[in-house]
């Protein structure tokens, strides 16, 4: 669930671009992203010998097709050739051969028209590498379209699957639930593609899937049908490469957009436990569940200890990692039981084991950040935790009373539990 930014090695870009002013915009943006390191051509000439000899250690190129010494286009081909994801650059737009470039498998064909023409560029750069992890399966049954299809998108760096009818689409979602995105043709022999979006949406555990339908439509009430049914977006056939890049994009995006949003909504950005409102809301599902079967639990409050002096006297960097660490060591000593951190340094659990059993637990707890080391010279971790078990009621009032029995723990001296 946590995003992981971490590093890794530079991805070598070859830029095969003569003019100078392109180039000092290309220059600024590569000490921008730091993770794309450039290796800049002049020319089709110096583009050749640098792929005879290097091609192995370059991630992708890109590539104006007005050259000195090659002013028609012929880089693509020389980059093509060696299997090299390939970004066009062009001062004037073309729409057949746009589509000329992307058939012939390039990456994409911007405009050198604005800033924003170069972002794009770069962001597609960016975008090959989050590519590779993303599986697409393509359910068609017209053998020509499937190939279409994975012609377009092949050059994106996805992982492309097919199934030729809806039966074995089913299957394939069945057996690799990592799938991503789910690119479906309405009419095919036995299952129908509305009836697979149908029922693929009544799956809970496959909310997050992406589905774009795929249909001729003569009439176009096709495209409001599927979406109707739970499908994210339509495409209507034939289409061109790049709407086809564009929807699979966008709706990529869009779901890793929702994703972000949902994480920072749900989980503390300092510990990653859940917040409040998110241990409110799970807290009291759980509670009527338990409720209904009549069943006890615990209601656990923290506190970590004398927390201000960690702040006062080696910094609030030491107090932020006294923090992560208690949190850390918390999830990994209560892994099935529902936590949060309810603010500051204060922190809270529901379980259902009793109130003798969490104590002891907590007691281990306790030892083992007693014995950490969260920063240089500052005092053990320590921490104070009223254990109140009883049936399940309320949440407000449960969390009233654990936090009476964690008072009477900070009252007895700290570093202690109190249950009742
Ligand atoms: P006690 O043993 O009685 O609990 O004493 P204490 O010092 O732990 O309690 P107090 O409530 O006085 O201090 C809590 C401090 O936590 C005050 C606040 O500045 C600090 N704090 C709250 N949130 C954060 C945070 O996210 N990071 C850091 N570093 N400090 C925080
Ligand atoms: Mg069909
Ligand atoms: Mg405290
Ligand atoms: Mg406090």
């Amino acid at each position: 669930m946590h995003s992981s930014h971490h590093t890794q090695t530079k991805r070598n870009i070859l830029v095969v671009e003569d003019s100078p002013l392109v180039l000092r915009i290309l220059e600024r943006l590569f000490r921008l992203h730091t993770e794309l390191q450039p290796v800049f051509c002049a020319s089709l000439g110096e583009a050749q010998v640098m792929l005879e000899t290097s091609s192995a250690l370059f991630f992708a190129a890109v590539v104006d097709l007005n050259l000195p010494d090659a002013s028609d286009g012929e880089i693509v081909d020389l980059v093509l050739a060696y299997e090299l994801p390939c970004i066009v650059l062009t001062a004037s737009y073309n729409e057949y051969r746009r589509d000329q470039f992307l058939l012939k498998g390039v990456v994409d064909y911007v405009l050198k028209d604005s800033q924003h023409a170069y972002d794009y560029a770069f962001h597609l750069l960016n975008r090959l590498e989050t590519n590779r992890q993303i599986k697409i399966l393509i359910a068609e049954d017209s053998q020509a379209t499937r190939q279409y299809i994975r012609h377009v998108l092949t050059p994106q760096r996805y992982q492309l699957l097919e199934a030729s009818d809806g039966d074995e689409a089913l299957r394939i979602l069945r057996e690799q639930p990592d799938i991503d995105l789910f690119l479906v043709d309405h009419s095919m022999p036995g299952i129908s593609g509305f009836d697979l979006v149908k029922r693929l949406r009544q799956d809970l555990k496959r909310k997050e899937l992406i589905i774009l339908g795929l249909s001729t439509d003569a009439q176009g009430a096709l495209s409001a049908k599927f979406i109707k049914h739970g499908a994210d977006d339509f495409l209507r056939k034939p289409f061109c490469p790049e709407e086809l890049n564009c929807r699979v994009m966008s709706s990529l995006e869009r779901r890793d957009m929702l994703r972000a949003l949902k994480q920072a909504a749900q989980y503390d950005a300092l510990t990653s436990l859940n917040n409040r409102r998110a241990f409110y809301e799970q807290g009291q599902q759980l509670l009527k569940r338990a409720h209904a079967n009549g069943d006890s639990l615990s209601t656990v409050m923290i506190d970590l200890d004398f927390f201000k002096r960690i702040n006062d006297e080696f910094g609030h960097a030491s107090g932020d990692a006294a923090l992560i660490t208690f949190s850390r060591a918390f999830s990994e000593a209560f892994p099935e039981a529902l936590l949060g951190r309810l603010g500051g340094e204060e922190f809270t659990m529901l379980s259902p084991q009793d109130a003798a059993s969490l104590s002891a637990s907590l007691d281990r707890l306790r030892e083992q950040c007693l014995q950490s080391h969260y920063a240089v010279g500052a005092p053990p971790l320590s921490f104070s935790a009223g254990i109140y078990y009883s049936q399940a009621s309320d949440l407000e009032s449960l969390l009233h009373q654990a936090d009476r029995c964690l008072y009477e723990a900070k009252r007895q001296g700290r570093g202690r539990n109190f249950w009742r």
